[in-house]
């Protein structure tokens, strides 16, 4: 706990148990639900599901639906707020059809309704979305076709709300409603002066993508007027970023936003809705604070913030309270996945060791070298240690590629090297004071261990915007991780790592995790990749989707669980199809070559039948290592 602080950011669902595997309370209130990871471990290698695998915590996104909605309704009966809570999850954050289907059950009770930014979207959310009294909010650039789309949904008897980005898209909706002769329910949304703060403040300010300006929105109330349709004006919608990392920008926004609805109000414009958009943070780093990936406040003081803040303005005003509406989707999913993956090798920059005894005839360098080795101790100053050692080595590698001295003398200098640089992180991490050029040994001295997976189809967010995501071994939490890693995956590409982690409220660039064991395998869980990893993953190096299991706990038994649903990764005839190959035609190319090669008599017939299955199993199988 104190390496990985579980409960700092888990949210309640995770912890260490005392057989030292992490375990998952998906429904906070109920702790007696309570399953193993191990066991989750054991499920998926007897169903033969390949790793990597991404598991789904389906009580953990339905605890999230209701979590936010309960919150919702205590802070209005307790503000005495005279408008209800109508939330919708944007689907952008995570599309997958289960996702979003175990969302819209959990949120039926609550009339929770789904948000769409673009043609698919909302073609998704239209099938998806069946609830007469929920929202259906629709935001993003749209066309013609995507109006015609909204409407058919207000035909359809839903609550479809158009909310109107750019002053153009009013003219287009008018036109295509009057046309089509049906009461469009509109929103508009505000481009605020109030900037979040995060990675993603841009989302406000004069210069956001979205929006329209004051000027704008008065504007296209009084256009609306004139043609006859004020009384769509329903909703009006700000967003000001996801990952809002600090409580002050959610006051602000609401202040903003409540100020806009009430002055609307008062020139005629009576809106039903106040929609305060997503940008509820998660605690990544589990630091409580304004860190970039963390937030300084709860769901529950957030929501009372939007609460009493709208409260408060209306009631100022002398305005009626709008009915809240907003569109939290990190917060809904960011918990209910992880990425497990195995640890598949060990990469160290002083794994190799070689008798380094002296020969004679060998250059000084290494003779200087070793001497430094033999006869250094800890009354020396290891400053001078380490200049002298790291001189040696840089002058050997010139004299190296001077032909000045051979391979092996090259070889052994780098290793006597490695086992100096070895005692000095040793002495100093008894000392109180150490050099800045000492501290960074820790990094060169750590090892890299190899994950099975792909940080860009996996975690692409660490990669992109330096997100921290949490990394946990699943196992052994009761025995002392002793060995400093960063992580790499198994693409060719360098930037395929992660070193950020958080070890209490320090950032670090590595972390400590257990020896590996050659006959034990070694699991480390990703963990808060529900919320945009799946969907902005990409297949560089061409590998492809996760498999993925979905888990359900058991009313009947709180330690038990049961996979509901496999779903399969890609195979690597996917993935070429996706790149336009044709892998049935490679496979019989290849196949092609291979009889000729039994023709003229260079593999013989049986062997050539082998290597051609082969090759057709590996194209239908998984693209990840297979362990
Ligand atoms: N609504 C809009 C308009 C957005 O652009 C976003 C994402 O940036 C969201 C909702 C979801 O935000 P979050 O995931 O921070 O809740």
């Amino acid at each position: 706990e104190r390496v990985y602080g579980v409960s700092q950011w888990g949210g309640g669902y995770f912890q260490i148990g005392e057989n030292g595997n992490v375990h998952i309370t998906p429904v906070p209130e109920d702790p007696s639900i309570r399953i193993d990871f191990n066991s989750v471990i054991e499920d998926i290698r007897k169903e033969g599901v390949q790793f990597p695998v991404v598991v789904r915590f389906h009580d953990i996104l339905r605890s999230q639906v209701a979590g936010l909605n309960k919150a919702f309704r205590k802070s209005i009966t307790e503000a005495e707020y005279q408008g209800e809570y109508q939330g919708v999850y944007p689907v952008k954050v995570n599309q997958m059809r289960e996702v979003v289907e175990e969302i819209v059950d959990a949120g039926k009770p609550y009339n929770y309704g789904l948000e769409a930014g673009s043609k698919a979207e909302l073609l998704t959310v239209l099938a998806m979305n069946t609830n007469e009294e929920s929202l259906t909010i629709l935001n993003g650039y749209k066309d013609d076709e995507v109006m015609r789309l909204a409407l058919l949904g207000r035909k359809l008897g839903r609550k479809v709300v158009v909310v109107v980005e750019k002053f153009t898209e009013l003219l287009l909706l008018v036109k295509v409603a009057k046309e089509l002769d049906i009461d469009p329910i509109i929103g508009v949304r505000s481009k605020m002066t109030v900037k979040g703060r995060g990675k993603w403040e841009s989302s406000g300010g004069e210069r956001a993508k979205f929006g329209l300006t004051i000027t704008e929105i008065i504007n296209a109330a009084r256009y609306l007027e004139e043609q006859g349709m004020a009384h769509c004006l329903k909703l009006l919608h700000f967003h000001i970023g996801s990952q809002l990392t600090d409580i002050r920008a959610v006051k602000e926004a609401v202040t903003e936003g409540a100020r806009i609805y009430a002055d609307l109000h008062k020139m005629g414009f009576a809106l039903d809705y106040v929609d305060v958009g997503g940008g509820l943070g998660i605690d990544y780093d589990g630091s409580n604070s304004t860190n970039e990936s963390s937030r300084n406040y709860s769901m529950q003081e957030y929501v009372a913030d939007v609460v009493y803040g709208m409260k408060e303005m209306c009631d100022l005003e002398g305005v009626p309270h709008p009915h809240l509406v907003s569109e939290s989707g990190r917060a809904i999913t960011a918990h209910h996945s992880c990425v497990i993956t195995e640890i598949v090798g060990e990469i160290k920059s002083n794994a190799a060791d070689m008798d380094t005894s002296a020969k004679e005839g060998e250059h000084f360098f290494l003779k200087n070298i070793r001497e430094l080795a033999e006869t250094f101790d800890e009354q020396e100053n290891m400053h001078e240690v380490y200049n002298d050692a790291s001189q040696y080595k840089e002058q050997a590698l010139d004299a190296f590629k001077l032909r000045v001295i051979p391979l092996e003398e090259l070889a052994k200098i780098e290793t006597l090297y490695w086992q100096i640089m070895g005692r000095l992180q040793t002495w100093y991490r008894k000392e109180e004071y150490v050099p800045e050029e000492l501290q960074e040994l820790d990094y060169s001295l750590s090892s890299q261990y190899l994950c099975n997976f792909s940080v860009f189809q996996s975690a692409a967010d660490t990669w992109a915007i330096d997100q921290l995501l949490p990394v946990v071994p699943l196992t052994r939490m009761n025995e002392e991780p002793t060995v400093n890693c960063s992580l790499v995956d198994i693409t060719c590409d360098s930037d395929g790592k992660i070193d950020q982690f958080t070890i209490g409220r320090e950032i670090t660039d590595v972390l400590p995790m257990h020896p590996l064991k050659r006959d034990e395998p070694y699991y480390v869980g990703l963990f808060l990749t529900g919320a945009y990893q799946d969907v902005m993953g990409d297949m560089h190096n061409l590998f492809g989707r996760l498999n993925e299991v979905h888990i359900y706990s058991y009313d009947d038994d709180p330690e038990d669980f049961y996979i509901e649903e496999v779903v399969k990764g890609s195979s690597v005839e996917d993935v070429l199809n996706v790149m336009q190959y044709n892998p049935r035609a490679m496979a019989s190319d290849v196949k092609r070559l291979i009889d000729r090669h039994v023709w003229d008599g260079k593999l013989n017939p049986r062997e050539g039948v082998r290597w051609t299955d082969f090759y057709e199993k590996c194209l239908s199988g998984y693209t990840y290592l297979k362990q």
